[in-house]
């Protein structure tokens, strides 16, 4: 898979596309591997790198959420626990089973706890990830070593799915791509195509990389363009009442130390209502999250204050050794686009359910929901796109698709697990080049080969798709990943044919983003 091969299938359709998707997350990816599997012909444009968005600064779970239990939504949370089961079995090398632990500090904790996550076990049924259980003192503070453990009484134990966003989502773009799709990162839907009775067909579209202006034909039009929808909907009609709570969420990374040990964190209530999880994750410990209300979204959202106080205060109460700023070694914002409900102050409390609208203009809109529930939001999506633009019908295939990079026993690549079968073409790469068996930096596992393997077969364009979403470096640690830039530039200059200007202009940009993902020590 790569960006010139992508741009010669796109020139090579003559017809009207059957489906345009503007967005390259979950959604509009889960949209172009469905509607290619059906046998559509299908185009994705994003604006910038395929997960740039929310999509890439996620929790990494992949759940039915224990959360939305106790608020009542019991069929989201069966649905997401379906989910969660069917991407386990179609892409087990990024997705893997992580035990969670409920310290319980109060009487009434285990058996309430007890009892509602026995529910969730229950209600996963053949999809489930294993039983849940109430542990002792001794064996919650076994699973978990750096647990505060003052008033410690015991905890409740349960399973759920854990994996690399957008990881996932790079094997996702390929799995679309060998199932027909044209996916095109850095370019720029600007604007829409209208018919004499003003109904969208097609869009216009900026290439980021040439300023190539396109004009596109399609049958129909999908929106997945995540917390950015309000925008294109009002470019197909300026009256539209807004859809979209944007509403933030930021981690903190932590040395693994914090945590120890393989369990993960759940507390279900902080001070303010939400569950805060701490979690293993490469190797680290990653904290979060918060839900703070944001007026516009932001393409590269930056952690408040506040945010970061409030996460370091409720961690705190949790883990033995306190964290201070000083140990964050990066903290990433993302942006749920919550779908918004009238009447409604409090963006922990909207809906995580998706929404599909047909706008009067023709074109669909798809927002909310989940990562975890990409691929049943696609086949919604899809459902009515064929509908809409009288494709032939055609049944969703993608229950039991495999995910490009496939694999049952990855660990045994180690660092290198979550490329699955992909893995033993970059060991190949260090075999042939010792220079690229050469860590990028000591703090972390990365290498050479696998910059390399991204210009070449994942898309990756720019020093930041490198080391942000290829690799995990800059949400892993953010001061390492500058210190690897002018290396990864190297490299990438070196795949993509670029001269020394650029690479100086990749390393400022890349330096200029990565210090909105540092802490500073007061
Ligand atoms: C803090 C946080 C934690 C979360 N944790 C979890 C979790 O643990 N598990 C889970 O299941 N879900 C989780 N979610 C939810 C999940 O991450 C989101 O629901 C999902 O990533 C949304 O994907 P999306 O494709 O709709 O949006 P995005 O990933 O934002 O994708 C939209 C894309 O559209 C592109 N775009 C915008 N405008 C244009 C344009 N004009 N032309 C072309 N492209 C355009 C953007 O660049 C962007 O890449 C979390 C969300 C947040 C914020």
């Amino acid at each position: 898979m790569n960006r010139s091969e992508m741009y010669g299938r796109f020139r090579a359709q003559a017809e009207p596309w059957d489906l345009i998707v503007a967005g390259g997350g979950a959604t509009g990816v889960g949209v172009a591997i469905d509607a290619a599997t059906r046998g559509y012909h299908v185009l994705l444009l994003e604006q910038h790198d395929f997960g740039k968005g929310t999509s890439s600064r996620s929790t990494k779970l992949v759940h039915g959420g224990v959360r939305y239990l106790e608020q009542g939504n019991v069929s989201l949370v069966m649905e997401a626990l379906k989910e969660r089961g069917l991407l386990a079995q179609n892409a087990p090398h990024l997705v893997r089973n992580l035990g969670f632990v409920v310290p319980n500090y109060e009487w009434w904790e285990t058996p309430f706890y007890g009892i509602g996550l026995k529910l969730y076990n229950l209600l996963a049924g053949k999809y489930g990830f294993g039983a849940s259980r109430i542990l002792s003192q001794e064996e919650t503070l076994r699973l978990l070593p750096n647990l505060q453990t003052e008033g410690l009484r015991g905890g409740v134990i349960y399973f759920d799915g854990q994996f690399d966003d957008s990881r996932l989502l790079i094997n996702l773009v390929a799995t679309a791509y060998e199932q027909g799709a044209v996916l095109l990162n850095y370019v720029r839907v600007t604007g829409l195509c209208k018919d004499e009775d003003g109904f969208v067909n097609g869009v216009h579209a900026r290439n980021m990389e040439t300023g190539e202006e396109l004009a596109i034909a399609a049958k129909v039009v999908v929106n997945a363009t995540g917390p950015f929808t309000d925008n294109l909907r009002r470019e197909a009609d300026p009256s539209v009442e807004p859809m979209i709570a944007p509403s933030q969420g930021i981690h903190l990374v932590f040395d693994g130390s914090f945590l120890a040990g393989e369990s993960a964190i759940m507390v279900p209530h902080t001070s303010d209502g939400r569950v805060l999880f701490a979690i293993p994750w490469h190797g680290h410990t990653v904290v979060g999250t918060t839900d703070t209300p944001v007026a516009e979204p932001a393409l590269e959202p930056v952690a408040m204050e506040r945010e970061i106080e409030f996460i370091l205060q409720t961690a705190s109460l949790y883990l033995a050794r306190r964290p201070a700023r000083a140990d964050v070694l990066s903290v990433f914002a993302g942006i749920r686009p919550l779908v918004r409900m009238k009447d409604s102050g409090n963006t922990a409390s909207l809906s995580r359910d998706h929404t599909i609208r047909i706008e009067n203009s023709g074109i669909i809109t798809i927002c909310g929901g989940k990562w975890t529930t990409y691929r049943h939001m696609a086949e919604d999506c899809v459902n009515q796109a064929a509908t809409l633009a009288r494709l032939p019908e055609r049944e969703c295939v993608t229950h039991r698709l495999s995910i490009h990079g496939f694999h049952t026993n990855s660990d045994r690549f180690g660092w290198l697990s979550g490329y699955g079968s992909d893995a033993p073409a970059i060991e190949a790469l260090m075999e042939q080049d010792a220079s690229l068996a050469e860590r990028l930096h000591p703090a972390l596992p990365y290498t050479a080969a696998e910059a390399v393997w991204a210009a070449r077969h994942e898309m990756a364009r720019t020093v930041e798709d490198v080391l942000a979403r290829r690799t995990r470096a800059l949400f892993l640690n953010a001061r390492a990943a500058i210190e690897m830039a002018p290396r990864v530039a190297d490299l990438l200059a070196a795949e993509l044919q670029r001269d020394a200007a650029w690479k100086k202009a990749q390393v400022e940009c890349f330096n200029q983003t990565a210090a909105n993902y540092i802490v500073s020590a007061v």
